[in-house]
């Protein structure tokens, strides 16, 4: 620390400057989490220098024999975590793991289905800007106008018309359990690969509150970031030892170098961490703090879509308050409460605009808060958009107060103290 304060003043002060915004904002974007100090120091180590492609015991460079430890630690804990026989940890990020099981399994031109990003998808599932959508024929499906939840009617006959090779279950936005079971079956159907993105929920997968991929999924693909509260990466996991062989081919040298050992050893601390009784308890409180927030929310006025949340994420619908997801992600951070913009199903306002915010438990659950402070929470947002609904063009003194009574939860729950 003293060194890099020395060497680098400029990047010194910024990081202290993002440790301070994360000590003092309460943080509700679903795909982020507060890794333990355990990981951070694994993250930070000498492992940073070595290069290991290749895997455990058969690498291209040598002096891997530590290393090759901490790769099979954190293999033989992803196992472990979601009652699998394959991992392969070194995807060094969620997209390049489905790249990697694309690679492994399907070829240029072949038809993926996915759900649309419009209805909670991701970018990776066949999106027209992101590679998987030019170098695949993408077909989507979205969700049910009414029940904003997948109508497996239309994912049945999608598939039934396209044939695709692959289907991708999971999404970034999509606050229910999946059938992962009807998914399996419309694949098998069609002698399409099932494939689960369940990089959202791995965490709640893992903790065993929310239903597992497998024996569903030919593949699972995640990222470590999210729920399951590791460093930056991604992962991929199958039962089949045939698409074992491949995803370690697709990975590298299909697809990548040396992998990323120091961020490895911070995926097998975190896995470590994800295989004890606490993160069990951490994660059942996950889901319940995201149901006490999506009630309170209902409570003060604003529409949950699909009427609720099986998982630690909900996108409030604003139009109730005639708000849209732009202004109201701006009135929140100006009052220290951090979420992102997010469409919502058949959405009328553009992507940038859009209806909606999504919101998340994952961060603010590891800091400590409960169901008490999660009804707070949704008292605050609600305070400060009602605000921003009478008052659009003046909401700074609404949007100030509520700041300080942000600023004394995270104090009770301080973040990072012996930094
Ligand atoms: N898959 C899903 C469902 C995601 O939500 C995300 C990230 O938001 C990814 C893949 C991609 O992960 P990364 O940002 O690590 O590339």
């Amino acid at each position: 620390k003293a060194d890099l304060e020395r060497n680098d003043p400029d990047v010194f002060r910024a990081i202290g400057q993002e440790l301070g915004r994360q000590r003092d904002q309460i943080e509700l974007i679903a795909s982020e989490n507060i890794v333990s100090p355990a990981v951070l120091a694994a993250q930070g180590s000498v492992l940073t220098n070595k290069y290991a492609e290749g895997y455990p015991g058969r690498r291209y460079y040598g002096g891997c024999e530590y290393v090759d430890i901490v790769e099979e630690l954190a293999i033989s804990r992803a196992k472990e975590l979601f009652g699998c026989g394959f991992a392969n940890v070194q995807p060094n990020s969620g997209s390049q793991a489905n790249q990697g099981a694309f690679m492994a399994l399907i070829k240029p031109g072949d038809t993926i289905l996915g759900l649309s990003l419009a209805a909670g998808g991701h970018l990776t599932h066949g999106a027209a800007p992101n590679q998987s959508g030019k170098w695949f024929n993408a077909v989507h499906y979205g969700v049910d106008k009414e029940t904003h939840q997948i109508d497996f009617d239309e994912v049945r006959a999608l598939a039934k018309e396209h044939q695709p090779k692959l289907i991708v279950a999971g999404g970034s936005a999509y606050p229910r359990h999946i059938d992962f079971a009807t998914f399996r079956q419309i694949a098998d159907e069609v002698g399409a690969y099932l494939m689960v993105d369940m990089a959202h929920f791995a965490g709640l997968v893992a903790a065993g509150v929310h239903p597992s991929p497998f024996p569903h999924a030919h593949i699972a693909t995640t990222t470590t970031h999210k729920t399951l509260r590791g460093p930056r990466g991604g992962m991929i996991l199958t039962n089949d030892a045939a698409i074992a062989k491949k995803v370690n081919s697709a990975i590298f040298p299909g697809m990548q170098g040396g992998p990323l050992m120091h961020v490895i050893a911070g995926k097998a601390v975190a896995f470590g961490e994800a295989l004890t009784p606490a993160f069990k308890t951490y994660a059942a409180q996950v889901v319940e703090n995201a149901k006490v927030l999506a009630a309170t929310l209902v409570g003060h006025g604003f529409d949950i879509v699909s009427g609720g949340t099986d998982t630690h994420l909900m996108l409030v619908d604003l139009r109730p308050k005639k708000l849209t997801g732009d202004i109201a992600e701006r009135a929140l951070e100006n009052a220290n409460i951090t979420c992102n913009k997010n469409g919502i199903p058949f959405d009328p306002e553009k992507p940038m605009v859009t209806s909606g915010v999504r919101l998340g438990t994952p961060a603010a659950t590891t800091r400590g808060f409960g169901t008490e402070e999660f009804t707070k929470v949704g008292d605050l947002i609600a305070e400060v958009l009602d605000g921003l609904a009478a008052n659009p063009e003046d909401n700074g003194a609404v949007e100030e107060k509520v700041s300080a009574e942000v600023k004394k939860l995270c104090d009770a729950f301080p973040l990072y103290q012996d930094m």
